[in-house]
């Protein structure tokens, strides 16, 4: 590994994955030590940053920046410093305690999707063969499940773009469900808003209408949680008025028979009333699709996030099916992807279903593989474990993990009913945490193991395209901070049992490469040498002289038999609709300058002064109701918790419906409210939708005064 003044590299946040060339001032420079940030054109992504990318930087010299392993001798002492020996012992030694008691799966592990996949794939191989426990998910759990889950059984593969960016930018229509790429990816609205001649243009699905939305020829707004039915008008409109492709539903798929007398029962004036979406609205959405020479159908959290989220985004691959799109050169179905390594975070086996190489771990022969690779028996790797909220709810409980160890996330903030996680993470014999800031988790944890970032680290992403890209290292991590890859390889000796843990990216790349050769997300033919002739390679890739798979389905379908499947999905409402008690929904999401649980971003100052806290938006009609004037804190109440924050009068959201941020911690913590219920297939939670009740600060102090006198 060396180190350079000039790294060629990308932003450690989105899924876009932006390029980006960090450049070291000397050390004898007056601002020795800085980084500087330059946007670099990528493949089809042209040099540009949002702020998020421009103030990476900043991170890298933070004075949050942890530096050091640090250890609490005791529940409500202090996390005071250590060293990396005396962290590893009590580490080892409390899980050799508690697994000696309790069995192997007494320990857990939640990883990240923002990890490398270095790091991912040795995460998934250190839970497997060094603590041999089945409990290990992570926090793409969250975010991108349930578009995974429709895509393997519509198309037997998930990649979420199975074709390159340049393909979206050349679409005359783009259908965009539930997703805000104005505000989450900007450089990625230039290739949604592409000019396209006669009548094309962006079609946006969303409560809200977003800066996203503004930029829309169309803007389709339905109530939170019927996006589902929505996708079912569509296909009724699209199979009634005869612009169903059927040379193409003949020749590629299989199912329509199943699917059609569904849609039949969502006519457009019911789906109007289910959705609130005007009929007119549905069937100019649907006249553009599908008159538009290339049109391409992509699928955001919005559409996933909820107790139906893998049915919500069938039903729109059942909409682009009909149309013909998937497998078809210029369109086609595609998931946005959100967190960095999303992707490739969701392929190498930190998810508790799946082995490397988006193989299942249930499956005899995929087992027998991977052990292969890694010397072990195969009837040593345990079997799948919970997802991840499932297994965040069952620590500290009777039969539950007692040991949890997290890399790169932050729960405390970013998981559903965030406080009952809170609770079960105080429940533990052992919290370990393996980040680069003391995150709202960190501070709970019991040791805390200090871990590089991007600019100082090698290894590989999978960006939103399926192209394995590089990052590259810039310069040696600060103080005694180690790589995760080290941390593991720490943790691994200190136990003294399982395979030895590489440590050098490009070997964990090269093992990775094996693991995953024959399986369907296939590296086996990329090395860092080729992505570095080739600005990446997008998988599959079987071997060393294949090209690469910039479009996929071209041929075929990776099902069994080539044929794309509809899928018979039904609507239902949210798992908590509105009542008297709670009369509002809410739904949550993010903003332009800051990422995830703001972990990192809130520690970068442009991006704080940006997006300093917590808001709840409020129709100016709903806000008149409740006596709620702009700048009031306003109690949000649900059935989980309570969240304060100031309100945001906006004409853009829904009368019937509040928005918050889930970026902060403290009184405005978003995910106290949300509604934890799981999707049955991905088991993803329903963060896009729950009841609440809006109540402004002042006025119920004021009642409570008033009832005490
Ligand atoms: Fe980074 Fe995403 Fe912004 Fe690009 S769009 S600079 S990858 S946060």
């Amino acid at each position: 590994m060396s180190d350079s003044v000039v790294a060629a590299t990308h932003c450690p946040y989105c899924a876009l994955q932006c390029g980006m060339e960090l450049s070291a001032t000397p050390d004898s420079a007056p601002d020795a030590g800085a980084v500087l940030v330059a946007p670099r054109a990528h493949g089809d992504n042209a040099a540009a940053l949002c702020q998020k990318g421009w103030t990476a930087a900043e991170l890298l010299t933070s004075t949050d920046r942890l530096r050091t392993p640090l250890v609490r001798a005791a529940r409500g002492e202090a996390l005071a410093p250590t060293s990396w020996e005396a962290a590893f012992g009590t580490v080892a030694a409390t899980i050799a305690r508690v697994q000696a008691e309790h069995g192997p799966g007494a320990v857990a592990v939640l990883g990240g999707g923002g990890l490398t996949n270095e790091k991912a794939y040795l995460l998934g191989k250190f839970a497997r063969t060094v603590l041999r426990t089945p409990n290990i998910d992570y926090n793409g759990r969250f975010c991108m499940s349930s578009a995974a889950a429709a895509a393997n059984r519509a198309f037997g593969l998930d990649r979420g773009l199975p074709f390159p960016l340049g393909d979206i930018a050349a679409a005359d229509v783009v259908l965009l469900v539930g997703g805000n790429a104005a505000e989450t990816m900007p450089p990625f609205l230039r290739v949604l808003t592409a000019p396209r001649p006669d009548t094309g243009g962006l079609i946006v699905v969303d409560p809200r209408r977003t800066p996203t939305a503004e930029r829309a020829r169309l803007h389709l707004q339905p109530t939170p949680g019927t996006d589902l039915a929505l996708a079912l008008g569509l296909l009724h409109i699209v199979l009634v008025e005869g612009y169903a492709d059927t040379e193409y539903v003949a020749a590629r798929t299989d199912g329509l028979a199943g699917v059609r007398p569904i849609a039949m029962s969502y006519w457009p004036e019911r789906v109007e009333r289910i959705t609130g979406v005007p009929v007119a609205q549905q069937r100019e959405a649907v006249r553009l699709l599908a008159t538009a020479g290339r049109a391409v159908v992509l699928t955001g959290r919005g559409a996933e996030q909820h107790a139906k989220g893998t049915d919500t985004v069938s039903a729109f691959v059942n909409l682009a099916l009909a149309l013909g799109l998937p497998g078809t050169p210029g369109s086609g179905y595609g998931c946005l992807t959100g967190q960095g390594n999303g992707q490739g975070g969701r392929e190498h086996g930190q998810k508790a279903d799946q082995l490397p190489g988006y193989r299942r771990i249930d499956d005899p022969a995929a087992r027998a593989h991977v052990a292969a690779v890694w010397g072990v028996d195969p009837d040593d790797l345990p079997g799948p474990g919970p997802s991840a909220y499932e297994l965040l709810d069952s620590l500290g409980r009777p039969g539950g993990p007692r040991v949890l160890l997290v890399f790169g996330t932050n729960p405390v903030v970013s998981a559903p009913a965030a406080a009952r996680v809170e609770e079960r993470l105080a429940g533990l014999d052992l919290l370990v945490v393996s980040d680069l800031v003391r995150s709202e988790t960190a501070d709970l944890a019991d040791v805390v193991l200090p871990s590089a970032q991007w600019a100082e680290e090698d290894g590989t992403m999978t960006n939103l395209e399926g192209r394995v890209i590089r990052r590259r290292r810039l310069r040696p991590p600060p103080g005694e901070v180690r790589t995760d890859l080290e941390i593991m390889a720490g943790l691994t000796d200190a136990l003294g049992r399982g395979p030895a843990v590489e440590t050098d990216p490009e070997r964990v790349f090269a093992e990775l490469g094996r693991a995953s050769a024959g399986g369907p997300a296939d590296y086996a033919g990329i090395s860092y040498e080729r992505i570095d002739a080739e600005e990446g390679v997008f998988w599959p890739c079987p071997s060393p002289a294949h090209p690469g798979t910039p479009r996929m389905f071209l041929d075929r379908f990776a099902t069994s038999d080539g044929r794309a499947r509809f899928v018979p999905v039904e609507h239902r409402p949210a798992v908590e609709d509105v009542d008297v008690a709670y009369p509002v929904y809410l739904t949550t999401g993010r903003v332009l300058a800051q990422y995830q649980s703001g972990a990192q971003t809130r520690r970068v100052g442009a991006l704080r002064r940006a997006a300093p806290g917590p808001f709840v938006e409020v129709h100016p009609v709903l806000a008149e109701r409740h006596g709620i004037a702009e700048g009031d804190d306003v109690r949000v109440v649900s059935r989980r918790g309570v969240a304060v924050a100031p309100a945001r009068l906006t004409e853009t959201i829904r009368v019937d419906t509040v928005f918050m941020p889930f970026h902060w911690p403290g009184a405005g913590r978003a995910n106290v409210l949300t509604n934890p219920a799981l999707d049955p297939t991905s088991r993803m939670p329903e963060f896009k939708v729950c009841a609440v009740r809006l109540e402004p600060v002042g006025r119920v102090v004021r009642e409570r005064a008033e009832a005490t006198r």
